[in-house]
């Protein structure tokens, strides 16, 4: 077969990030001091996070917050609880975030945190009191103007409400603003929770609407059933789309003539799993992504689509909802099969977008409808996908290296306009 990509980088989360700012650098002709100070995360605080378990022991968590750029306004984002979590994984996605937020063009630049742990072995008070001792340890370098946290896997709006609790407390009064993705009674927005699903869905939309398909009549599988998994099973459906497949950690289910996505939430909600739901055939995590379906919507975790099973996908458009679900090798394999895949930075911008909606309304003290906030997001998601489109057609590259490009060029203006200090 053909070679028709170039390398970008290794196989660990780190090495792939690096790897597409160095082909977006190569490409833009970025400034080489420039292209230096991006490969490095402005600060790293790693903090160890003792918690009293619910048996009387002592429990010490290892839990990070990296702060990559900011060139162009404060951090943003999320805070995720997984076993998996390392420095590697963090720095790579606080990275992503940068880019991320300069591709849709919300003034921030990039963070990410994590806490090594399996939330789903601990009680909900052990989570609390883990979650409170981690935001204080980070409280000296977060804060509304600096670095604002958000939900990101295994955590959600009432994790956000304890850490914007705790920070609140250590200043003595009430900052909402430090984090986003908060409950709607602590200053959360409308329409956050299901955001990154639906800014998903309009750049699918976009998409189809550009590669000349109808969403309507298309098959969908997804991966993941979490907030974004079903809000997107959810949204897709209401669209008209066919769900055929969806898998969570504990396994999957097909049905190519459509599943009942209205029955199967309510299912996953009673049990806590989609496995075992009577609509469809049980398939593993793994057959979930070699589905047949038009559009395959990983919404789980990275390293999923590999050069392993990339050349078994059936899929003709793959649409990123997870943060860096594909491998440079298993990207490579979908470029020469021509899958379209419309890059994480992009597709799945839709969280962080209402997330600084989130912070505009509770700045101004100022709420609005779900539907003034959904409009926005629209707007937004659709500008983004065009732009990144442009780039593409004006460098002839494919969509996750236009995005990048589109995304290291307005931060590398802003880092020239800025200068270097001192
Ligand atoms: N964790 C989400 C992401 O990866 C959202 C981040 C945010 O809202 O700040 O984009």
């Amino acid at each position: 077969m053909k070679k028709v990509c170039v390398k970008g980088g290794g196989q660990k989360p780190l090495d792939m990030v690096l790897g597409q700012l160095a082909l977006a650098a190569g490409k833009l002709k970025l400034d080489r001091n420039i292209h230096e100070k991006l490969k490095h995360p402005q600060r790293t605080l790693i903090v160890a996070v003792p918690v009293r378990m619910d048996d009387g022991r002592l429990e010490v968590y290892t839990g990070y917050r990296v702060q990559h750029s900011m060139e162009r306004g404060p951090c943003k984002g999320g805070i995720r609880f997984h076993p998996q979590v390392d420095l590697d994984e963090i720095t790579a996605l606080a990275m992503l975030m940068t880019y991320k937020c300069a591709v849709v063009g919300i003034p921030y630049g990039g963070a990410k945190g994590g806490v090594v742990c399996d939330p789903s072995k601990m009680s909900v008070y052990e989570i609390e009191r883990m979650t409170r001792r981690f935001a204080s340890e980070i409280a000296i370098i977060i804060g509304p103007d600096k670095d604002i946290p958000a939900p990101d896997v295994n955590t959600n709006p009432r994790v956000m409400g304890w850490i914007m609790d705790t920070f609140s407390m250590s200043v003595g009064h009430s900052v909402m603003g430090v984090v986003t993705g908060k409950p709607l009674a602590l200053g959360g927005s409308s329409g956050r929770l299901e955001a990154t699903a639906r800014g998903t869905f309009y750049v699918t939309e976009r998409m189809c609407a550009h590669v000349g398909i109808r969403l309507a009549e298309a098959t969908v599988a997804i991966q993941g059933f979490g907030n974004v998994g079903s809000h997107a099973a959810r949204i897709f459906h209401e669209h008209g789309a066919t769900i055929v497949a969806v898998s969570d950690v504990y396994g999957g289910v097909h049905n190519p003539g459509g599943l009942d996505i209205p029955r199967l939430i309510e299912y996953s909600q009673g049990h806590g799993t989609v496995r075992g739901f009577s609509g469809g055939k049980a398939i593993t995590n793994r057959q979930l992504l070699e589905t047949r379906c038009d559009i395959l919507v990983p919404a789980a975790l990275e390293g999923q689509i590999t050069e392993e099973n990339a050349p078994r996908l059936k899929a003709r458009f793959v649409v990123e909802a997870a943060n860096a679900p594909t491998t440079p090798a298993g990207d490579c394999i979908l470029k020469e099969r021509n899958i379209l895949v419309v890059p994480d930075i992009l597709a799945n911008a839709g969280g962080v977008t209402v997330s600084y909606f989130e912070w505009v309304q509770g700045l101004q003290a100022y709420f609005w409808t779900e539907e003034e906030v959904n409009e926005r997001l629209r707007r937004i998601m659709t500008q983004a996908f065009d732009d990144v489109v442009a780039v593409m057609d004006t460098h002839r590259v494919d969509m996750r290296l236009g995005a990048m490009m589109l995304g290291v060029g307005r931060v590398a203006e802003a880092a020239a306009l800025r200068g270097l200090w001192p």
